[in-house]
Formats: C-alpha cells, structure tokens, sequence
C-alpha cells in the first residue's frame, strides 16, 4: 500500500519592533511578570489601541519577501473567545481582509526545487503567557501580551516532514535576514502549528487532520510529524480513522498526546474592531519597501556560487544565516582566497560552532583573525594542525593569532638543518620501521612522521619532512 502525507503550516512570528503592537509598552523579552504592561495591553474600559506603523512595515515586508499579494485596503477585528491568557475577551486579529496573501517559499526537496504555497499572512497580536504550576495554580504574566505577530499559513503542500522542516528553515533564515523577528524559538518568538493527514493513494481514503499545537523547536516538529505519520498509516491499516483533534507534542515521552476534540469549527464572531480605523497603504510606500529589501538568502546563495565559485552545498550552508554569510564575506577581505576560507568555516568553525551551540557572532573570532590566521598557514609559517590548535585558542581566549603564535612559539621548523637534525634521531631509535620500509610496508613512513612531529611539538614542516625522510631513509 502507498500513502502520502498531507502537511500544512501555521506560523507565528513576533515581530522585533521597540514597542507593542497597539501602545507604547516595550516589547523587549523577559521583565519581572507584568511589568510591561497598560490599560490598553490590559483591555481595561476606556483604553483606546493605536496602530504601530512599524509592525506593519514589518509584516509588510515579510509579505515581499515571501512573494505575497500586499492588500491596500485592510482591517483590524477581534477574534471573541475567552482564555485566561486572553484578559480582553478578544484578540485582535485579522479575518477576511488579511494583509497579505498568496505568495510561496520555495525548497529544495529530494525531487528538486518546490514551491509550498501560502494562504496568507496577518497581523495579530499576541497573548499573555501562562505557567501551570505543579500545586495546580495557573499564573499569567501579560508582558507578552500586545506584543505585534505574524501568523503565515501554508497551502497543505508538504509531503514529508523534511519538506517541511526545509520550508521552516528556509522561513527563519528569511525573516531573520529582513530583521523582522529573531525568530528565537526558545524565547517564543517563531512557534508553528502543524496540521497532518494521510491519504491511500490506492483507496483515496483519507484520515482526519489533525492539528499539532504549539511546537517550539523544529527538531520537535519533526519528531511530531513523524509520530503522527505512524499513527495515522497505523489506523488507516485497521480499517479506522483518527479522530478530527488537537494534540501536543510530549517533549519527554516521545509522543502527542489529545488537548481537545475539535466539534465544528470554533465561532469566534469575528468583527471589525470599532476602535481601529481601517489600514490604507499606498502602493508608492509598497515599491519603497520592496526597493529597500536586503539580499534574500536564495539570491546571496546564487552570487556566492558564482562570485566565490563555491559549490551549492558550501553556498548554501554559508548563507543559511546573514551571519555566518556576512563573516564569510568579511574574512575574505583579509585573505583573497575564497575557496581556502570556505574550507576553514566550514571545517573547523562549523564544527566549533556545532560543538559548543553557539552562533558565529556570540564566538571571540573575528573575520580579521581568522583571515590573519589563514595566511600565515598559507605562507608555511606554521603547519595546518598548528593552525587548527590556534583557531581553538583564538575561540577560548579572542588573541590575535601572531601573539598566540609567539607565546606557544609555534612557529614552523622550516630550518633543513635543525628538521635533520631531528629526522636523525627518530630513525636511529626507530630501526624497525626503516627496515620495514625497505620490505615494502608503506605504512611505516606514516609512523616516522608522526614520531617526527612528537618530536618537534608539532612543529615540523609537513612537507619538507616527508622529502626529507625518503632521501635519509635510501642514505641508509
Ligand atoms: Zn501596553
């Protein structure tokens, strides 16, 4: 039996504006609960919302960049619904009149390139926060209440949850590279909820979608989508289906676990929010956004492939942040030598950068260190292992590589005379090797080499060592 899997996204971004989304309250992270917050955050009678034009820029942007239709005309209205974490009553949201629609994203699947269609993007704001105690107390902190989101909704055209774990990586990069979200999922700011069906591709049957909420890792996601692929096959198997629900994802358990059966769908009695008047973009301000867009990541992947001839594997791992892409492209202004730098990140600081969790700009290396540090490999003035040691000690310490260099007294033994000298002796204590050399096994000279780099800390010229090994070898 066949079956393909039906996966379409909801993602909810907050915006990185100073304030929030319809008052002056700071929308910085974190605070002692409740402080960052109003009358008008709060819903209390009499508080008047007013518009944050950043906040539409921002989502207007984020429209540009996904290729969306932008709506001139559109509307705020309140989404009636009652949730502790909700103290108006209502959120406010979008409905009918969205800000954008359409528009795709594109990903490079197993079969190519696809496009994942979108329905649209809005604008809401966010709600309070809430932390379910272990003595059964619920407590809410509104500081993110009010803060300006963008909900994206996908077309159901993913097909395997790597399509659609592509399609979220591909969605943080971008909105991290037009400096609208930090997308820092660890802090709440890009969440996605997942809906996922099967259908037989030999019966037609399908089973019900269900929705996955509030993921907030993609390798969570991933794991999720996993699960219910199983489950779902399972029960189509059976003969049953699943049943129309939301789920959640248990972290520790491995497994989504029934939060609530979904009825018919919910009536929110959306309506026009009274107090907001309705939004009117010209389409000059729209030309002046799309004008003023930053490179996007498919396009720096593209130059880099062609201006640095990289391959599109390297282009695409250099560029799949604006850092790590900027850094690349700031190295190679000490050293013109692009393929050589691309080899150094992606070797030995990408998997510093693995290892430790961290991002490129939280590391002590500089562009100017690591391009300093790549030429004097490059000039034989130390060996490529010492290089790598001194890469390790500019993370630990941010020293300049020539003060490391002079400190450890790293520096190549390149002198014929002094490399003889310890050639020398590593063949008289190492009779057996050289004996073993003249039958015919290779792999002694591997031996002598590394013997001959103990010896020297390190130190000796690579090259010169293996020429001069073979000529001491044949004198004997
Ligand atoms: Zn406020």
């Amino acid at each position: 039996m066949a079956y393909k899997t039906i996966i379409g996204l909801e993602i909810h971004t907050e915006l990185m504006t100073k304030t929030k989304m319809f008052c002056s309250c700071t929308n910085a992270f974190g605070g002692e609960a409740n402080t960052h917050c109003c009358p008008v955050c709060l819903g209390l009678p009499g508080a008047l919302p007013v518009i944050n034009k950043v906040a539409i820029e921002y989502a207007i942007k984020s429209g540009i960049a996904f290729n969306c239709k932008i709506n001139t005309h559109t509307r705020m209205d309140r989404k009636n619904y009652f949730y502790s974490d909700l103290v108006k009553g209502y959120q406010i949201s979008q409905d009918d009149l969205p800000l954008c629609e359409g528009g795709y994203i594109e990903i490079e699947s197993e079969e190519g390139t696809k496009k994942v269609h979108l329905e649209r993007i809005h604008i809401e704001e966010d709600t309070g926060k809430q932390t379910h105690t272990t003595e059964g107390d619920t407590l809410i902190d509104y500081n993110r209440a009010g803060v300006p989101l963008i909900e994206i909704v996908t077309k159901p055209e993913m097909n395997t949850p790597e399509e659609a774990r592509l399609f979220l990586e591909n969605l943080r990069a971008t909105l991290k590279y037009i400096e609208v979200s930090d997308c820092k999922m660890e802090e709440g700011s890009l969440r996605c909820d997942v809906n996922i069906n099967i259908v037989d591709t030999e019966t037609g049957n399908k089973t019900n979608i269900t929705e996955i909420k509030n993921l907030n890792s993609f390798r969570g996601a991933v794991r999720a989508m996993e699960y219910e692929e199983k489950r779902h096959i399972e029960l189509l198997q059976k003969g049953e289906n699943t049943i129309k629900e939301t789920r959640r994802w248990d972290e520790v358990k491995g497994e989504t676990i029934t939060m609530r059966t979904k009825g018919d769908v919910a009536d929110y009695r959306y309506a026009a929010d009274g107090d907001l008047a309705e939004i009117v973009i010209e389409d000059s301000r729209i030309e002046e956004i799309k004008n003023n867009l930053p490179e996007l990541p498919h396009h720096k992947k593209e130059r880099f492939i062609s201006d640095y001839d990289l391959s599109e594997y390297d282009a695409g791992v250099l560029t799949a942040s604006k850092e790590l892409a900027l850094f690349f492209e700031e190295t190679i202004k000490y050293i013109d030598d692009s393929k050589l730098v691309s080899n150094w990140i992606m070797g030995d600081v990408l998997r510093r950068l693995k290892d430790e969790e961290i991002e490129i700009q939280d590391t002590k290396l500089t562009p100017k260190a690591l391009g300093e540090l790549i030429n004097i490999v490059k000039d034989g003035k130390i060996n490529n292992n010492t290089g790598k040691k001194v890469l390790k000690e500019i993370f630990d310490t941010g020293k300049e590589p020539e003060t490391i260099i002079k400190e450890q007294g790293l520096v190549q033994i390149s002198d014929e005379g002094a490399l003889k000298e310890i050639v020398s002796k590593v063949l008289d204590e190492n009779e057996q090797s050289i004996i073993d050399y003249k039958n015919g096994k290779d792999r002694a000279i591997g031996f002598l080499v590394g013997q001959i780099m103990k010896a020297s800390k390190g130190k000796a010229n690579p090259q010169m060592v293996n020429k001069m090994l073979i000529e001491m070898i044949n004198e004997r």
